[in-house]
């Protein structure tokens, strides 16, 4: 029997969790080995032969070959032998738990086959494999996911239910396999199920927003949109805000598509349009589940949009997203759908309009000051800033990337979202009456202190959680 001793000593490295941190010498990995509270003492004889063949100046190896310049990959070779399939899916999944992968793409080209992740918007390179054992991966993936072994012409999606015992955490990943031509691409979505990260003080709010925000949710009727093109945290927000309110004290329902987090006592419904069971026809049974708060996935069309604010007349709190770029753009999409702005101005309560920029990395982002020099930046800024902050900005300590072992020398770590939010102020009601232009009614949510999204950003990158290039990218 052959055994891969290459990959049998990485997958031990990897699960000790000897990657978490860089290794300096080959002492220090022997002593971090031997530490391990799991105690895979047994094995730790085995790291010194690993840390001797790893490249230098990379002191992490693991079951991958892991680059995070995206440019170039660290695999100088594509992977003939991948040894044990269901340890090397595993050790996938689990990787992608370690990284905070959001999602793991396998891609087939003509040669070989490219896996990465997706991590805070960056994608990391991962592993160069080749088409026959690729063969054997995907068709384990299919199996994980209840999929069809045999479809190899048309798109598939599934879902795994996965727990890693290397982390003690249960994760769902969303399955899409779709025929390229080169054979077939994967992308899993890796879905947390610690919906203890979610909360509302966890978003990064200014305080003036979240002061919005939780009146608004008081209030318990209405419609509150969430805005944003896709991947931008919508959900998230979404989720936070309902878990504001105790679901032992409400009935709160939800109908979604997919259903990405489950939390406990909310009565949650997945759509199926396919069955004919829509948003929109959710909506119509929902009303009659005797509900405290609604939760829509997302507003596409006029009947579930017409559907939602009835809900929301009749004295209950709907939440949904929306897929626009602005508070006041929202608003116009509202009118655009056919919906009479007179709904409009009595049902919508607040629209949080959002997106994701790249979060500096805590440990090094103190190193970054940076003074906006004389000239054509600083010009920029201050005329995105003006109306809010009155301070000279050549005084204003703004941030930029540095860079430490913390965060791989990238300066970032993570992503931070970052936000308008316009409430429907009485004074706003003219304006949509009369349905003047998103310019317009961005003009006047402003002047009713709507702060904007690059001016959050901005804000931000002046308390170091982003830098200045980030916040000016949204411009
Ligand atoms: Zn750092």
């Amino acid at each position: 029997m052959k055994i891969n001793v290459k990959f049998h000593i990485s997958s031990i490295i990897f699960e000790c969790g000897l990657n978490e941190k860089p290794v300096s010498s080959v002492g220090e990995a022997i002593y971090r080995t031997h530490r391990k509270p799991n105690g895979k003492r047994a094995l730790f004889a085995y790291a010194p032969i690993m840390f001797y063949n790893a490249p230098r100046g990379n002191p992490q190896p693991s079951v991958f070959h892991k680059e995070k310049n995206p440019k170039k990959f660290l695999a100088s070779e594509v992977r003939q032998d991948i040894g044990d399939v269901i340890a090397y899916s595993n050790a996938l999944f689990d990787m992608a738990i370690v990284e905070r992968a959001s999602d793991i793409h396998i891609e087939p080209s003509r040669d070989s086959i490219n896996v990465r992740f997706r991590v805070s918007g960056d994608f990391l390179f991962i592993d160069r494999i080749s088409h026959e054992e690729y063969a054997k991966i995907i068709s384990r993936i299919k199996i994980m996911a209840n999929l069809r072994i045999d479809e190899k012409l048309r798109p598939q999606d599934g879902k795994i239910a996965y727990t890693s015992e290397v982390h003690n955490e249960n994760v769902d990943i969303r399955v899409s396999i779709i025929p390229v031509v080169e054979g077939e691409k994967v992308v899993m979505r890796v879905l947390r199920q610690d919906t203890s990260l979610l909360s509302l003080e966890k978003l990064d709010f200014l305080d003036s927003n979240m002061e919005r925000i939780k009146t608004s949710l008081e209030s318990r009727y209405g419609i509150i949109l969430v805005a944003g093109p896709t991947g931008s945290g919508k959900s998230t927000t979404l989720f936070s805000m309902l878990k504001h309110f105790d679901p032992l004290e409400n009935n709160i329902s939800t109908l979604e598509d997919p259903v990405e987090y489950n939390i406990p006592y909310i009565n949650q419904s997945q759509i199926r349009p396919a069955v004919g069971f829509t948003f929109a026809e959710g909506l119509r049974s929902l009303v009659r589940q005797d509900p405290d708060i609604i939760m829509v996935g997302e507003i596409r069309d006029k009947e579930t949009a017409t559907l939602a604010i009835e809900a929301a007349l009749t004295g209950h709190l709907v939440l949904s997203t929306i897929h626009t770029n602005s508070a006041a753009g929202t608003i116009q999409r509202l009118i655009n759908m056919g919906i009479e702005p007179f709904l409009i101005t009595s049902s919508v309560k607040m629209i949080i309009s959002q997106r994701l920029v790249r979060r500096l990395c805590p440990s090094c982002s103190a190193r970054g000051v940076y003074r906006l020099p004389d000239g054509s930046l600083r010009d920029r800024v201050a005329e995105q800033l003006s109306g809010v902050v009155v301070d000279d900005l050549s005084a204003v300590d703004f941030h930029q990337p540095v860079g430490c072992p913390d965060c791989d020398d990238f300066g970032y770590k993570g992503r931070v979202g970052v936000h308008e939010v316009l409430l429907m102020d009485e004074a706003m009601h003219p304006l949509i009456l009369e349905k003047a232009s998103a310019a317009e009614l961005d003009h006047k949510a402003r002047e009713l202190g709507m702060v904007g999204i690059v001016q959050d950003a901005l804000i931000k990158s002046a308390t170091g959680k982003t830098s200045i290039e980030e916040a000016m990218q949204l411009v």
